[in-house]
């Protein structure tokens, strides 16, 4: 069985102008493993899509499991990472990041083990203190991300993660999502605008297409990556 299976995947909102087709009868399967970047145009359904696989929406038709189960609500298993993550101005780096983990009431020595472990792994052990509004906006996305991978979710969901960053910082990103995928094995669902960073970042492509929301094409890449 697939890891995701996105069966005959539908959404139509409700607006005041009448129903949007956002996307229609996608059907896809997702490996464990696989590093796939979303690439097509503003409007053409890939946050929809991402939020279906989230669960933070439901298919209008179709359905859309994990290992077989079907996917109804948001779960941590599944870590989402927006271009502007919201971080709690008034807790500090450290306390952001351990938020998730204290709600879910792991043990504060596994609390504390994962959490350093993962500020040093994004570089922010030094800011652990810091309020996350001190910090530059790279920073503050390396919080967003540090905060998801803490939770060693099975997939991590990317929904234009790097696309405001300048291009140092956001190839500095680049390199630590591809060197978890590699050393974590997570599974990766990236949406971006970029289309160098599609094509250099996974191993497939979706390009999706509009009117109504399609995946058009998908290309399989042969790994080509260097740091
Ligand atoms: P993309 O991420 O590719 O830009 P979206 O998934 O955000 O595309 O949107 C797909 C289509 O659905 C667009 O036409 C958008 O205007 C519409 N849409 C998205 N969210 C809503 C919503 N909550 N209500 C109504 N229409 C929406
Ligand atoms: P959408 O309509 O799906 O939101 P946009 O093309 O408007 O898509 O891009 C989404 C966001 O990403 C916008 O806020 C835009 O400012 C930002 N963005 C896209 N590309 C870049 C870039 N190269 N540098 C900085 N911001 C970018």
């Amino acid at each position: 069985p697939a890891f995701i299976d996105i069966n005959q995947v539908s959404v139509v909102y409700d607006s005041k102008k009448g129903p949007v087709t956002a996307i229609e009868q996608i059907d896809k399967q997702i490996n464990q493993g696989d590093f796939i970047c979303v690439l097509g145009p503003s409007g053409c359904g890939k946050s929809t899509l991402l939020k279906v696989i989230a669960g933070f929406i439901q298919p209008t038709k179709g359905t859309c499991q994990m290992e077989d189960k079907l996917i109804t609500q948001p779960s941590w298993e599944r870590g989402v990472v927006f271009q502007d993550s919201t971080l709690y101005p008034w807790m500090s780096v450290q306390e952001n990041i351990e938020y998730g983990l204290k709600m879910r009431q792991v043990n504060p020595t596994m609390i504390k083990e994962r959490t350093e472990s993962i500020l040093e792994q994004v570089g922010l052990l030094h800011v652990k203190d810091a309020h996350t509004f001190e910090l530059s906006g790279g920073m503050q996305q390396r919080v967003a991300v540090a905060r998801t991978l803490v939770n060693k979710p099975k997939m991590i969901l990317m929904d234009e993660p790097f696309g405001a960053l300048d291009a140092l910082t956001r190839l500095n990103m680049q390199g630590l999502t591809r060197d978890l995928w590699q050393e974590e094995k997570t599974t990766v669902f990236l949406i971006t605008h970029d289309i160098d960073e599609a094509m250099t970042l996974g191993n497939r492509v979706w390009v999706m297409s509009k009117n109504p929301g399609k995946i058009e094409k998908e290309y399989q890449l042969d790994y080509t990556y260097q740091a």
